[in-house]
This record gives C-alpha cells, sequence and structure tokens, in this order.
C-alpha cells in the first residue's frame, strides 16, 4: 500500500514546495523551471566533426586534433562530449556544482542520453560492465553534499539500462581546482591521484564527467582503471569547450 502511496505523496511535497519556493531558471532567471526551455534550447551539441580521440571539435578533414596528433596514446580509448561548452549550459553546471541543486544532474543527464543515441555509441554501451563517475575527494564531497558528475552518471545508467559502479573509482588526495592551471600543470596536479578497485580487472568502464577541458583528470583515472586490468576505457563528459578555446 505505501509503494502506491509514496510516489504520490513525494509528488504533493514537490507541488507544495514548488507553490511555496518556485524554481527559477539557473541560466535567464525566468520562473517555473530550474532550467527553462529557452536556455536548454540554446545548448548547442558537439556534433559529429570531432577528434576521433578526445572527441573536441575540429575543422577540415582530420581524425586527430593538433593536441592528440603531437601525443602518444593514452589509457582512455576515446572521450566524446555532448554539447560544447559555454552559454546557458556554463551556467547550469556552475548552479549543479556550487549552488546546492542536485535536481539539474538528471535534467542535464538528458543530454548524456541524446548524444549517445548512435550507432558509435551503441556498440560502447553493448560492451560496457558498467558506468563510473569521476570521484570527488571525500572532503570536497562532504561540502557540497553531493558528486555532480554521479549524479549525471546515475541518471544516464538508469536510462540506459547499465550498471554504475561509483566505488570502481576513488579519489585518493585533494587536488588543487584545475581552473587556473595550463595543461601540464594539470596533468601532475591530478597524477596518481585515484585509485581503481580490483573488481575492475577484465571490465569495460564507462567513465562520465560533468566538464572535459584539457582531459587530464578523465586521462588520470583511465590510467588508474587500466593500471588495476581494465580491459577498456571510454570517456563521456557533459560538456567541452570548442577547440580554440582549449588550453595550450
Ligand atoms: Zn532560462
Ligand atoms: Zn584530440
Amino acid at each position: 500500500m505505501f509503494a502506491s502511496v509514496a510516489p504520490r505523496l513525494h509528488d504533493l511535497n514537490r507541488l507544495i514546495l514548488d507553490f511555496l519556493f518556485p524554481p527559477r531558471c539557473v541560466s535567464c532567471g525566468r520562473w517555473g523551471w530550474l532550467f527553462c526551455p529557452h536556455c536548454a534550447q540554446e545548448v548547442v551539441p558537439a556534433g559529429d566533426h570531432v577528434c576521433q580521440r578526445c572527441g573536441r571539435n575540429v575543422v577540415g578533414a582530420i581524425d586527430l586534433c593538433p593536441v592528440c596528433q603531437d601525443s602518444a596514446p593514452v589509457a582512455l580509448q576515446f572521450t566524446r562530449a555532448a554539447a560544447l561548452y559555454g552559454g546557458p549550459l556554463r551556467a547550469a553546471i556552475h548552479a549543479l556544482k556550487y549552488e546546492n541543486l542536485p535536481d539539474l544532474g538528471a535534467l542535464l543527464a538528458r543530454y548524456l542520453i541524446a548524444a549517445t543515441n548512435t550507432e558509435e555509441w551503441s556498440a560502447v554501451l553493448r560492451t560496457t560492465d558498467a558506468v563510473v563517475p569521476i570521484p570527488l575527494h571525500p572532503a570536497r564531497y562532504a561540502e557540497r553534499g553531493y558528486n555532480q558528475s554521479a549524479l549525471l552518471a546515475a541518471a544516464f545508467a538508469k536510462q540506459k539500462g547499465l550498471a554504475i559502479m561509483p566505488t570502481w573509482l576513488t579519489r585518493q588526495r585533494q587536488t588543487q581546482s584545475q581552473t587556473k592551471l595550463s595543461r601540464e600543470e594539470r596533468r601532475s596536479n591530478v597524477a596518481d591521484a585515484f585509485r581503481a578497485d580490483p573488481q575492475v580487472r577484465d571490465r569495460c568502464v564507462l567513465l562520465v564527467d560533468d566538464v572535459y577541458t584539457t582531459g587530464a583528470t578523465m586521462e588520470a583515472c583511465a590510467q588508474a582503471l587500466v593500471d588495476a586490468g581494465a580491459k577498456a576505457v571510454y570517456g563521456l563528459a557533459l560538456a567541452m569547450p570548442p577547440f580554440q578555446e582549449s588550453l595550450p
């Protein structure tokens, strides 16, 4: 009996809360939505013309972007982003991380779900054993109350019928914020920051993160998984800056 009543009570609570504290769009401030349809409409998909390895959008008939052409193969098989980082999506991701709005996680996961409705992704998801979010350090988790990448990963995995294994990867040490660091500084900042569970041996893992900038964090996670015996590691980010805005 409780099972059928509980969701209705939840809906009723939500209606009352929405009436008392109506949501406002985190980007434009319109009342009635956390992320309004006008702003959702302005999110730019990453597109098809991307680097085959890192997923950055590229111009011209090249398979690898200049950064990947200059670097050795990495632990990540490939990374793709759902959308370009900027405009309303930048505001929404900022709000998800810093304004205590966990409900935005499932809303924004819709972009991950839509972006992976492709043949390329169908093949990857068929072999994926588990979705693993990029972990936060326990101290930052305690401060924020949730891991934004885990919220995105959970909504995505549920929709795709995949297992989610947040414990397969842990962050061993606090790393400084990456926002003001160069590409090289980011790499050394996160090197050896992650540990993978031995259960990842011979498994195919799909990493999920909110923003992919230089890829240093995603790559450090993939390296930890590969070191623990993972068979393949793929990356999926909600947003990635256009190539021109990527760091040198
Ligand atoms: Zn809006
Ligand atoms: Zn690339």
